[in-house]
């Protein structure tokens, strides 16, 4: 059962779900105001990651991921130029969705607006108002923090060490607050902003207030898994937190936070990574998979580094897996070869330790070198370790061979020609089997003859 560190109680928990066989995530979403960053790619890939593993052991998975689509960035952005705020929302939704497709990223099984939920945002602080722990100042309605005891306990600091550190704009400043960790639940419209009616006056949801009414609606309250990057964690999901907390629901079970992306020794990541200024050039310039594999070799809690030195080395390791699965096509091309257990079995207790891609991936580095030994030797262990070799990277969102996706009918041209290569040395047609493999070869592939058959690889 994977165990995995829980942000909240600050030790490795084994992850226990509501009910048996299914599993509740929430995932903070992008507002939608600008192109995706290397950040955001980040905490998509970690969680999709966790979702593939998820599902590979049998889970039922239901990931909620909002799109925050009323913030004042967009209004700003709207303002600034001139445009309507659903043109830009829609247009950075759509660039967002295509980000995540080329990345492997598997869409969300609900992606909930915020302007879909604004009734019940209002109908939320309400209730927090009923209660006595929200209140009126002149621009809109806040929490009092004071009226939620253990606020701080997912940042682990106190209210004074939290405040110091400079927090947000949010927390700090409004002189009517009662308390300075007080955050607007509501915000008033002025003149021209969009808005939604409510009891206090017109105005639109603060973004803490929205994450926690979705998350509730959808999951459920003791949802089982709270997730985001760690930037999150204070303000936003504190804020959330204390949301539920003073309405006395009970809300996320566990809490996971993946580690910052670093710009590189120091410098700028746009620098050190020639053009790349955000993750559409990142995806634009690199294997698409390349950042995957990236993340895979680091643990999800490590802040990482991207920088040309290590996506060139992901690009580089993508390249011996995907030369790996092309010579051992024919090994598991008819599904029949098991994967060998005893890798599966290491492969789970890795990924079961608070999720050890890194581990995870040396273990398939270390099959993929014994698998290549085994059909050098033609030796039968070779389609059970090439099996779970193809099986670990399933389960990781892993594409083999996608580097010649662009070419997958020459690729299934080529397996034909092998094919007829194999009948004609079994008709001792060595004529026509060299003309084949002559053939082959001068389209760019290393054929190999072994027991099972012909291999392929790009040379
Ligand atoms: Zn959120």
């Amino acid at each position: 059962m994977l165990s995995l560190y829980d942000t909240l109680t600050r030790e490795v928990r084994t992850l226990e779900t509501r009910e048996l066989g299914r599993i509740g995530i929430y995932l903070c979403g992008p507002t939608v105001y600008g192109p995706p960053h290397l950040g955001h790619g980040r905490a998509t890939l970690v969680y999709d990651i966790l979702r593939r593993y998820l599902e590979w052991c049998g889970l039922q998975v239901r990931l909620v991921s909002n799109i925050t689509d009323i913030d004042d960035k967009i209004i700003d952005r709207a303002n600034r130029e001139q445009r309507p705020w659903q043109d830009i929302t829609q247009k950075c939704e759509n660039v967002w969705f295509d980000a995540m497709s080329r990345l492997g990223v598997k869409r969300p099984t609900d992606v909930p607006h915020a302007t879909e939920y604004v009734d019940h945002m209002v109908k939320m602080i309400s209730d927090l108002e009923s209660r006595g722990a929200a209140y009126k100042t002149s621009d809109g309605m806040y929490l009092d923090v004071s009226k939620v005891p253990d606020y701080g306990a997912l940042a682990h600091q106190s209210l004074d060490d939290m405040l110091s550190g400079g927090g947000d704009r949010e927390v700090l400043g409004a002189n009517e607050k009662r308390n300075a960790a007080d955050f607007a639940l509501w915000k008033f419209s002025k003149p021209g902003e969009p808005s939604w009616p409510a009891p206090w006056g017109a105005g639109r949801p603060g973004w803490h207030s929205e994450c926690v009414v979705m998350s509730l609606e959808l999951l459920g309250e003791g949802f089982d898994l709270h997730c985001g990057g760690a930037d999150l964690r204070f303000p936003h999901h504190e804020n959330e937190r204390a949301q539920a907390v003073a309405l006395g629901r009970r809300f996320a079970r566990h809490w996971m936070h993946n580690g910052f992306v670093v710009d590189a020794e120091g410098e700028k990541m746009s620098k050190s990574l020639g053009n790349v200024a955000n993750l559409i050039d990142l995806l634009d310039q690199y294997d698409p998979r390349a950042y995957r594999m990236l993340l895979l070799q680091t643990h999800y809690r490590s802040p990482v580094k991207v920088g040309r030195d290590n996506i060139d080395a992901s690009v580089k390791a993508l390249a011996g897996l995907d030369s790996f699965a092309a010579r051992s096509e024919s090994l598991v091309a008819s599904g029949k070869a098991t994967p060998d257990a005893e890798v599966v079995a290491r492969f789970r207790a890795t990924m079961d330790n608070d999720l050890d891609t890194a581990n995870a991936m040396a273990l398939i580095f270390d099959t993929v070198r014994r698998a290549n030994t085994a059909i050098d030797a033609a030796s039968p262990d070779a389609a059970p370790l090439a099996a779970a070799v193809r099986e670990m990277c399933t389960a990781l969102g892993l594409e083999l061979g996608s580097g010649q996706r662009v070419n997958d009918d020459e690729f299934a041209f080529a397996r034909e020609k092998a094919a007829a290569l194999d009948a004609a040395r079994a008709a001792k047609d060595f004529t026509r089997a060299d003309a084949l493999r002559a053939e082959l070869q001068a389209a760019g592939w290393l054929v190999e003859t072994t027991k099972q058959g012909t291999t392929l690889r790009r040379t």
